[in-house]
């Protein structure tokens, strides 16, 4: 028999029967919170009666304050965190007005715009919202909090418990875990508890002790959850997660769908589907300065621990029936990376559905000429490769695994294959030096004959190695980001452990040293974006095989195109450099020459930048013609 102190627990959480979860602005509008998706579909897999309501909500504020808008705040992190700061906190409004104007610099969409008359839109929006749904109702409410939805999300927490006090709101997402939670939870009191990692086994733990009749303050919490009453410190928190993906479920867009279904025609679009084949990262190489495993810079850790990939049937049934079930074909693997042992599979499997796929993926450099070949046949049309330098040098202080001339065949291969890509070139990582700049100018010189690369500053996410190890990377002190001091009050900014983070360290001789690159990167996007002006649509290095001679041809920006035959031995040792050989196998596959034949040949090529060596390596840089150009 209940004792009388859990009974009245059960009055204050009444059996629960439905629930809702939120994702707040401002993730891509265009697509459905996969975060929400996967865990209703997952909820409803494991409690068939209760009602799982998912409120997609950064669409309806996209829609009230217009799509370009809304896009333009939402690319960028301090935008994005500056508006609903002014509304949980209006008396920060001068200083977070001053914060927005600096970060939507060069963002043509904002200027001229008035902050506040953005905060009064997205404000009313988001307040209609809030009135219309009966919170009491619910036995639960979920947060979904990744990337720019901090404020946003605590501005709904705040509202939300001010109407449905005894409504016990639980949060995760990739911004609050780890060693920001226990101070979230210190400072916002409406929070109850944080989930660390992934969602689902913590949330059925939680959902099923609730429906049990339990309360919010005698659940027992544990690994994955972090209360306000217990829970692992900020250094010792763990994970509780699926330990294999095969019983996940597809995820569960309805409520996107529906609301998207009620939009004017004018409003209306066709969104991309998010899917996921895998959860966490594949890439654990050792980085010996450190003993951590992965890239330097990235702080995933925060969400996985182990990598976990869905079968090939699972995966490429999933994206098939998604596409029948939403009559949609543009769809994004939100992957950290993509496996590489299944990929070639899943995406053959993929093609043989026989139906127009759109896809996007995040992919590591290393993928191979083949497997693109097989993604780009399933519709592969865009990836995001994680390129981050073209220093091999400065990849290994990165710990990526990779090396530079590895990052500039891929770039190569891409471009033969017509796929989009979107990567970054990191600067300012700290303890980068004179020798990085150089490969990197140097590399360049070969890299501008393809898509360019996208600068991105260096930023200290929490957790990530450099953040751990900060003397290793010359690094002095690690502190908030400042921007925090002026979206939230001091008593926030001291008791919570944000994202980003802040250092003292070489910032300012960093600054310095890139700015060659930064040019030369500004020129290399002018010349190719030039170069690719319609009906100039070609590879900028290209060759045509005459069988026993070779053409290349580069087109310029300022000047006729250069033109170049190889014949001979020459022709066949720039047909096999074609993936990168190293020297030793180029003088194995053609004995008849001496090594001072072909290494002033490799040399003369260099030269005229129509190959790249790098660590003894060596690539042909030209791609296959197109229609002759
Ligand atoms: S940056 Fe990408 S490849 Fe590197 S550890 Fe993070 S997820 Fe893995």
């Amino acid at each position: 028999m209940a004792d009388q102190t859990s009974q009245e627990k059960y009055r204050e959480t009444p059996f629960l029967n439905q629930m809702a979860l939120i994702s707040a602005p401002w993730p891509v509008f265009s697509r459905p919170s996969i975060q929400l998706g996967a865990l209703k579909a997952y909820l409803k897999s494991e409690f068939p009666d209760l009602r799982v309501l998912c409120h997609h909500f950064y669409l309806q504020a996209a829609v009230s304050i217009g799509y370009p808008v809304y896009q333009a705040i939402a690319e960028r992190t301090w935008t994005a965190e500056c508006v609903y700061a002014a509304m949980l906190y209006p008396d920060r409004m001068d200083q977070i007005a001053g914060l927005f104007t600096k970060a939507a610099k060069g963002q043509k969409t904002l200027r001229g715009m008035d902050f506040g008359h953005i905060v009064r839109q997205v404000k009313n929006v988001s307040d209609i919202f809030i009135g219309k749904v009966d919170w009491a109702a619910m036995g639960l409410l979920g947060f979904s909090v990744c990337l720019c939805q901090l404020t946003s999300s605590l501005y709904f927490i705040r509202e939300i418990k001010k109407k449905a006090p005894d409504l016990p709101i639980i949060a995760g997402g990739s911004i609050i875990g780890g060693h920001s939670a226990k101070g979230l939870l210190e400072v916002f009191p409406e929070i109850g508890m944080i989930v660390i990692g992934e969602g689902e086994p913590p949330l059925i733990r939680l959902v099923g002790h609730l429906r049990a009749g339990g309360g919010v303050s005698d659940f027992p919490g544990g690994a994955g959850i972090v209360s306000r009453n217990e829970g692992p410190s900020p250094e010792n928190f763990s994970f509780s997660q699926l330990f294999d993906l095969t019983n996940l479920p597809a995820p569960d867009f309805s409520e996107y769908f529906a609301m998207l279904k009620n939009l004017p025609p004018e409003q209306t679009f066709f969104p991309t589907l998010p899917l996921e084949i895998s959860r966490g990262c594949w890439w654990r190489g050792m980085d010996s300065r450190t003993g951590e495993k992965g890239c330097a810079f990235c702080n995933l850790n925060l969400q996985w621990e182990g990598y976990r990939c869905k079968s090939v049937a699972q995966a490429a049934g999933e994206a098939n029936q998604m596409a029948e079930q939403y009559q949609l074909l543009s769809m994004a693997f939100m992957d950290n990376s993509l496996p590489p042992q299944k990929s070639r599979a899943i995406f053959k499997n993929l093609a043989d559905f026989n139906k127009d796929f759109q896809f996007f993926s995040e992919i590591r450099a290393s993928t191979d000429k083949e497997t693109l070949e097989v993604l780009s046949r399933a519709g592969m049309a865009d990836v995001q490769v994680g390129i981050e330098a073209l220093s091999s040098n400065l990849l290994k202080k990165l710990n990526k695994g990779t090396s530079a001339i590895e990052n500039l065949e891929i770039m190569k291969n891409l471009e033969v294959l017509g796929i989009k890509h979107n990567s970054n070139l990191i600067l300012h990582f700290p303890g980068s030096d004179e020798t990085d700049v150089e490969e990197t100018m140097r590399a360049i010189q070969a890299a501008r004959l393809f898509y360019p690369l996208r600068i991105v500053h260096f930023w200290l996410g929490i957790q990530s190695p450099v953040w751990k190890n900060p003397g290793e990377f010359g690094i002095k002190a690690v502190f908030n980001h400042p921007n925090y001091k002026i979206l939230f009050p001091d008593r926030v900014y001291r008791g919570v452990r944000f994202m980003i983070q802040d250092y003292r360290g070489d910032k300012q001789y960093q600054r310095k040293l890139w700015q060659p690159v930064k040019r030369a990167v500004r020129q290399w996007r002018k010349d190719y974006f030039y170069l690719h002006q319609p009906p100039n649509a070609g590879p900028i290095l290209s060759f045509q095989d005459g069988d026993d001679f070779l053409i290349i041809r580069k087109r310029r920006a300022s000047d006729n195109p250069e033109n170049h035959r190889l014949t001979g031995t020459s022709r066949k040792i720039y047909l096999f450099c074609m993936h990168r050989r190293q020297f030793e196998a180029i003088l194995g596959q053609f004995p008849d020459f001496s090594t001072e034949k072909i290494s002033s040949f490799l040399q003369l090529m260099i030269d005229k930048n129509l190959m790249f060596a790098d660590n003894d390596e060596y690539l042909s840089l030209a791609v296959p013609s197109r229609n002759g150009q």
